[in-house]
């Protein structure tokens, strides 16, 4: 099946905004076996969008289409698919429904403009949008779909799953083409997770396909067969087992989001306290919706000062040891700890560079600590790369320590 997207907006053309739908749109087709064979970038000119809207139809079987769906002179969009394809406009009662409801919803007057947005091709097929006001559609013309979607980013995603997704495995009988798994892996390099697995003998018509998204390995399963869920299930029982606790997430889990299911799932609290890290564990613990059932507060100790004052770290330890020291380390999670009355205590303090580091400590020496009841333990990485790359494998080690921390303790 060709795939071809096109997004719109005069924003996309001048620099203003980057186009991440297109990128969006292709990683979440690929699991599913869909690839693109076309992206294409036009502004808010009528003409521009009808002749894309033409030319796309006329060589590819499906047309992503995203942006211009709103209630403003600039969204023309739908006025476009009507004129390319000969369609009268007309108002979709079941559209006005929807975008009534949403306003309904959100206890706001609608404005009488946000009418536009129920115009739409005559024939087009109607697609909730359960985030946003604008609903999308299909249309068919000739042999080809089109599916319009608003260009708002987490709307668009959300639809392309809900509505797009299915109903592109409806011309294929019911089925998607491919079927993909996803591990992830922290603490082992490409080359070594791929011996690894060459040690297992996974189904035969399980492929295993390799890429790194820093500072992860991903792993992916796929496999295009009719009973793919089951062989999949056995090939990544079987990758589990050869690549152990190193998998700290599957699919589209993060590290954090896993760290903090298993936080939640052990009725564990936690406390950060950060410097080179900036407040980047306590970021991403907090990127979903959920993070106050388990944390109770993360601190970013810059200066020697605020690590004494607020996490009592002893000033014999400043001066013998130094703040980026393995004492200073485990005094910061004992500290935190200890002030929030948390069950775990986690710390991170190191030399992020380009500047501050010394031929005893280069840039990128990091100490991690955690601090528990049962167990108070710190340790010194030499991390290698940038500071944005340093800053990140701390922060994902100091996540990986309360994940094996909990996966001891409590194994699900
Ligand atoms: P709205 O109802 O918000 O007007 P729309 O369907 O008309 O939605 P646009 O107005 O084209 O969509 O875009 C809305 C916002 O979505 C833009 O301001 C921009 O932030 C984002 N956006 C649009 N297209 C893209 C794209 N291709 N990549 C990333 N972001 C985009």
């Amino acid at each position: 099946m060709d795939i071809a997207v096109l997004t719109i907006g005069d924003e996309l053309l001048s620099g203003e905004l980057a186009d991440t739908n297109t990128r969006r749109i292709a990683r979440l087709l690929s699991p599913h076996g869909y690839g693109l064979r076309e992206a294409l970038c036009v502004g808010d000119q009528k003409g521009d969008i009808e002749e894309a809207l033409v030319a796309l139809t006329a060589r590819r079987d499906v047309v992503i289409v995203t942006g211009g769906l709103g209630p403003t002179a600039d969204d023309l969009t739908a006025a476009a698919a009507a004129h390319a394809f000969g369609l009268p406009l007309e108002t979709s009662d079941e559209a006005l429904r929807l975008i009534r409801q949403h306003f309904t919803r959100l206890g706001v007057d609608m404005h009488p403009r946000n009418d536009k947005q129920a115009l739409l091709p005559q024939g087009a097929a109607l697609m909730p949008n359960p985030k946003g006001t604008a609903p999308g559609f299909s249309l068919k013309y000739q042999n080809a779909t089109l599916f319009f979607l608003p260009g708002v980013p987490a709307e668009m995603a959300s639809m392309l799953e809900e509505s797009v997704l299915p109903a592109l495995w409806q011309r294929q009988g019911g089925q998607p083409p491919r079927q993909e798994r996803l591990l992830k892996v922290f603490g082992l390099s490409e080359p070594r997770v791929e011996e690894l697995l060459s040690r297992q003998t996974l189904p035969d018509s399980v492929q295993l396909a390799f890429g790194v998204d820093f500072p992860l390995v991903i792993v992916k399963l796929r496999c295009a067969r009719p009973e793919a869920a089951e062989l999949l299930d056995r090939g990544e029982a079987q990758a589990r087992q050869a690549l152990g606790d190193f998998v700290i997430a599957t699919g589209s889990q993060t590290l954090a989001e896993n760290v903090a299911r298993r936080l939640i799932d052990s009725g564990s609290t936690l406390a950060v306290a950060e410097s080179c890290t900036g407040g980047l564990i306590a970021t991403w613990l907090t990127d979903r919706p959920g993070a106050s059932a388990f944390l109770e507060r993360g601190a970013v100790t810059y200066a020697n000062s605020a690590k004494q004052d607020w996490l009592q770290v002893p000033e014999q330890i400043l001066v013998e040891q130094g703040a980026v020291s393995e004492a200073c380390a485990l005094a910061m999670a004992t500290g935190i700890r200890r002030a929030a009355g948390t069950r775990l205590g986690i710390a991170v303090t190191g030399i992020a560079g380009p500047d501050g580091g010394t031929a005893q400590k280069p840039v990128g020496t990091v100490f991690i600590a955690l601090s528990a009841a049962d167990e108070e333990r710190a340790k010194g990485y030499r991390f290698r790369g940038d500071r944005h790359q340093i800053r990140t494998l701390a922060a994902c080690m100091a996540l990986d320590w309360i994940r094996r921390y909990l996966l001891i303790r409590h194994p699900l």
